[in-house]
């Protein structure tokens, strides 16, 4: 709804300028629509593991550390619980920092850019016995946003082993095709639901809340990946079979490099 008093209608604006007013102001709400349900998601996720920290910190205090069991228990919990806020911190900035729409142009050893972001996911891939093959070619070399990039597989690989099945498989491959970097990640794992694939990108979307609190997830990994591809003027798609598994796919407007790095 807008006050058609603020609009001057009688001081020469043409009838499009009107319209560019209108659509204006419905966007402006929007946006402080979605900044304030952000806020709310934001302390209502940030409470979660504040609560449990200070619960098993208090039934310690109260005597529960005199067994040494329930004191090792519990301080796993709290240190598990300190990780994920860590965590949630570190997403909300991401997001929240204009620098995420600064682009910082490099020259871009692919193949070692996902090998070292798996690097991270070492041991729950071996927890996990998941076979993880990497099918770019090694002197394959794009010029980009290195620390975007970055992020963006990051994110996309925790899903894919987060997300997968015992001793399931996680495939990654990427090539560029006429200026655009095509990198799809894809696993054998529990899928995602047909009509949940649309929102799975919405800040603290879940599909199963449950699982992915368990996983150390914070709602937010897709989300920087959307706003972060959306920032190269990239694109990223799902493709997904319940029970069978997911396919990311991200293509990128790249800057090629055949030198040697
Ligand atoms: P989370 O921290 O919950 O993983 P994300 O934003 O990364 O947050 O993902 C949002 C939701 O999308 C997840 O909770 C999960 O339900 C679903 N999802 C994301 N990636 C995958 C995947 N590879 N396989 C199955 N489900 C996935």
């Amino acid at each position: 709804s807008v006050d058609a008093s603020v609009i001057p209608l009688n001081q020469g604006i043409s009838r499009l300028q009107v319209l560019v007013i209108l659509y204006d102001v419905t966007y402006l709400r929007q946006v402080e629509k979605m900044q304030l349900d952000f806020v709310g998601n934001v302390s209502h996720e940030l409470k979660t593991p504040v609560t449990a920290i200070a619960g098993f910190a208090e039934t310690l205090l109260n005597g529960a550390k005199n067994d040494p069991a329930t004191l090792n228990k519990f301080l796993g919990i709290i240190f598990d619980e300190s990780k994920r806020l860590t965590q949630l911190i570190n997403d909300i900035l991401t997001l929240s920092r204009p620098e995420t729409n600064r682009t910082v142009q490099a020259t871009v050893a692919l193949k070692k850019l996902v090998d070292d972001a798996l690097r991270n996911l070492d041991k729950v891939i071996k927890d996990k016995q998941i076979r993880v093959e990497v099918a770019i070619a090694p002197d394959l070399q794009v010029v980009t946003d290195e620390r975007k990039l970055t992020q963006i597989v990051r994110n996309l690989l925790n899903n894919a082993v987060f997300y997968n099945r015992l001793a399931g498989h996680v495939t990654i491959t990427a090539q560029v095709v006429s200026d655009h970097l095509l990198l799809a990640v894809a696993d054998t794992g529990i899928g995602i639901p047909e009509a949940e694939q649309a929102r799975i990108f919405e800040r603290f979307y879940r599909v199963d809340k449950a699982r992915s609190r368990h996983n150390g997830g914070t709602g937010l990994g897709l989300a920087i990946v959307a706003e972060l591809v959306k920032g190269m003027d990239g694109r990223v798609v799902v493709n997904s079979q319940v029970g069978v598994g997911s396919t990311f796919t991200v293509t990128l407007p790249v800057g090629q490099n055949n030198r040697p790095a």
